[in-house]
């Protein structure tokens, strides 16, 4: 399997914080069913920047410590960066990272409280720059929870969306795991991956995931997340369903439960 957003990289942000703790990490990857991983680490959050020159030269280095210890985990590069006015300019500049280096795939992180109001306005001009979109970990923005429309209106206007493989395991409580199960019936989901930060309270749970999905939603939608998965790191164009409301009322039920 593909894991395309993990902190794995060490000492570079609040996941791995040294070397041990990235093998550490990348043994329970492995452990997992995971073969290649994308290290996505944060950048512009406002405790972490991470820029790309960086990223490419660290990943190198992983993955040479990988081959060394013997642990059989491709790395890839990756960023997740959260959304600010002159991401453009970010990309121009070379400062972002695309999903792999070489796609157009850029992932978008939003506060977890809020959607900036120019989010609209910045996906539609990352588009005309030829970028794609991928939100990561909607279903933990207390906004887009109460408001799923305005995601809607994201992914109908050409955006993608990653669930985190914990949040569909029900590790961030009953109301997030029902809410990505929403995400996913609207066709508002488009990739899961894990978010790892560690091997243990924030680890990998890739393979517990998709089997959630395949028996909540059929094989089906297994197929299509780790395909998505695969062709996000080519640079393939990714499946997507139709986007569809997640009706109110069920909506109404995840705060009555
Ligand atoms: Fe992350």
């Amino acid at each position: 399997m593909i894991d395309i957003h993990s902190h794995i990289l060490p000492g570079v942000d609040d996941g791995a914080q040294a070397i041990e703790e990235s093998i550490k990490m990348a043994e329970a990857a492995v452990a997992d069913g995971i073969e290649t991983i994308v290290a996505t680490p944060h950048h512009k959050n406002g405790s972490y920047d991470n820029f790309k020159h960086n990223v490419l030269l660290q990943v190198e280095e992983l993955n040479r410590t990988f081959q060394e210890r013997n642990v059989r985990l491709e790395v890839l590069p990756g960023q997740e960066t959260r959304i600010y006015g002159e991401m453009i300019g970010g990309l121009e500049k070379e400062e972002i990272l695309a999903i792999n280096n070489n796609t157009n795939y850029v992932f978008v992180e939003f506060p977890s409280n809020a959607v900036p109001r120019y989010a609209t306005q910045l996906f539609f001009d990352l588009q005309v720059a030829g970028y794609q979109p991928i939100i990561v970990h909607p279903e933990r923005n207390k906004q887009l929870i109460g408001d799923p429309d305005l995601l809607y209106s994201f992914v109908k206007r050409g955006s993608f969306t990653q669930l985190t493989a914990g949040s569909v395991c029900g590790h961030f409580g009953k109301k997030i795991k029902k809410f990505s199960e929403q995400l996913i019936e609207a066709n508002l989901a488009h990739l899961i991956a894990t978010d790892a930060h560690n091997d243990s309270t924030r680890g990998f749970c890739l393979t517990e995931a998709y089997s959630e999905i395949r028996s909540n939603f059929g094989l089906d939608y297994v197929y299509m997340f780790s395909e998505n998965a695969e062709d996000v790191v080519a640079g393939d164009v990714l499946a997507a369903e139709p986007p569809e409301h997640v009706k109110k009322g069920k909506i109404l039920g995840i705060f009555n439960r």
